[in-house]
């Protein structure tokens, strides 16, 4: 079959640290039409790109893919003429099945390139200070898969990293001892490395043999002398785990801190209370306006979480502002009747204008910050305006909850910020330190977590 203008780039993601991304991958990024992404790929890093995104992996709560099918949606949109990306973790080439897609898209003419990426090994190995490979110590490295656990391989080499052993940490230190390692053997498991809640256990196999301990995925086992290099302040773990919950600080800017993000809405104005609504008649709505992807977002979620049916909007006209927003609400299985080039708000009611939208009565989905000038310029054009509060009902998925165990810090930036995370949090540890952008978000904080 002929091939068509599309274009793959199979890219690797690196193991879990946004920053851990190539500037490579990182401009082809922004520039492809639609990234297609395994469970690996942290949100954080997916966040940042415009593109059609595509979920492709295997968690528990949402849609997957097999393989075959991963390969036909690839082929698929190449040959619609899209440049296309597939995001993997670590390295493509590394346990990442890169070799059987780029198999397919030969077999099917589509052209492509690989970019490679950090692979878990190199992560781990940087972000706990173990050297893969030290002078006079250890002057081979392996990489093994650790599953099946019946048919573990011991190669020669001494450095062994084992990826994909995701059961309990003593079944595998049973097999490896099975296999012929001794007890003495120096072995470190690194859970999610390069992440906020990177954790390490380090010992012997005779040690981990007694521990019933289940490894939490991502995880990878590193076996060898070389281990004996850990200590327990290792850089990484010295650094200072932030939560920021809204707009960051410029003091965590620095590099001094690892930054995890809870995407929550923002409000500054204290207008804001004032014009908000909620949805009392859907029919009666004649338009929709997303401003941005959050909003179409938090419009669902609003929706589901006020038992509200997106079928009862069926006078309404939906219009997403800008390619992301369009993106989105197709994601949601909603073709946009009407896309607005524009994503800033002087530029949509230019487009307003010109298309001569007045008389209608538009709902906006208002997650982020109000901007009044915006509200009053579309009433001008004899149009009315009503903003939804969405911003109370944008709970997260179980996968993207936050383990405070792990976090020293969290700075919230406004009251709403506050209050969306006590819908998903009840209780702050006493162990972390809680810092707020001003007196009223202080004030929202303490109410609201009795402290
Ligand atoms: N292509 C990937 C590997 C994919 S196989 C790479 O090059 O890293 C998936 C396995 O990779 C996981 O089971 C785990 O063993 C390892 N892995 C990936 N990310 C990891 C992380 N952040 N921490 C520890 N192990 C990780």
């Amino acid at each position: 079959m002929e091939s068509s203008a599309g274009y793959v780039y199979i890219i690797g993601a690196g193991p879990g640290d946004p920053e851990l991304l190539t500037l490579k991958a990182e401009r082809v990024l922004h520039e492809v039409d639609v990234i297609l992404y395994d469970n690996l790929v942290s949100d954080e890093l997916i966040e940042q790109f415009d593109a059609l995104k595509i979920y492709t992996g295997k968690r528990k709560d949402k849609h997957h893919f097999e393989q075959d099918a991963i390969n036909e949606e690839i082929v698929f949109h190449a040959r619609e003429g899209r440049k296309v990306a597939r995001l993997k973790g670590g390295d493509p080439f590394v346990f990442g099945r890169g070799g059987e897609e780029i198999a397919f898209l030969r077999k099917h003419g589509v052209a492509y390139e690989i970019i490679p990426g950090i692979t878990a090994a190199h992560g781990a190995s940087a972000y706990t200070e173990i050297p893969l490979t030290i002078r006079h110590i250890s002057s081979s490295v392996a990489f093994c898969t650790g599953h099946p656990l019946d048919k573990i391989h011991v190669p020669d080499a001494d450095t062994i990293v084992y990826y994909m052993v995701a059961s309990s940490a003593s079944e595998v230190a049973k097999a490896l001892i099975k296999k012929g390692k001794e007890e003495k053997t120096r072995v470190a498991i690194v859970q999610n490395a390069t992440r906020y809640n990177q954790k390490i256990f380090a010992g012997t196999l005779g040690e981990l043999k007694n521990k019933d301990k289940k490894v939490v995925s991502p995880a990878l086992i590193i076996l060898g002398e070389n281990i004996k290099e850990f200590i327990e302040e290792y850089w990484f773990e010295k650094k200072k785990k932030v939560l920021i919950a809204g707009d960051g600080a410029g003091k965590y800017e620095s590099g001094e801190y690892v930054v995890v993000r809870y995407p929550c809405n923002e409000s500054h104005s204290t207008e804001r209370e004032g014009m908000l609504k909620t949805v009392d008649d859907p029919v009666a709505e004649t338009m929709l306006l997303f401003p941005d992807k959050y909003a179409v977002r938090y419009f669902f979620n609003y929706l589901a979480g006020n038992n509200v049916d997106v079928r009862d909007f069926v006078n309404t006209v939906f219009c997403p502002a800008g390619i992301a927003a369009s993106a989105e609400l197709l994601k949601h299985g909603v073709l946009p009747d009407l896309c607005f080039d524009a994503v800033t708000a002087s530029d949509i009611v230019m487009e307003i204008t010109e298309l001569g939208i007045t008389g209608e009565s538009i709902l906006v989905p208002c997650p982020g910050s109000v901007d009044e000038q915006f509200v009053n310029e579309l009433a001008a054009l004899n149009n009315s305006v009503t903003l939804l509060d969405v911003s109370v009902h944008d709970t997260l998925g179980e996968a993207e909850r936050i383990d405070l165990d792990f976090i020293d810090e969290i700075y919230f930036s406004s009251p709403s910020c506050v209050r969306s995370f006590s819908a998903l949090y009840r209780e702050i540890p006493e162990n972390i330190v809680v810092m707020t952008a001003d007196a009223r978000t202080e004030e929202e904080y303490t109410t609201l977590f009795e402290r």
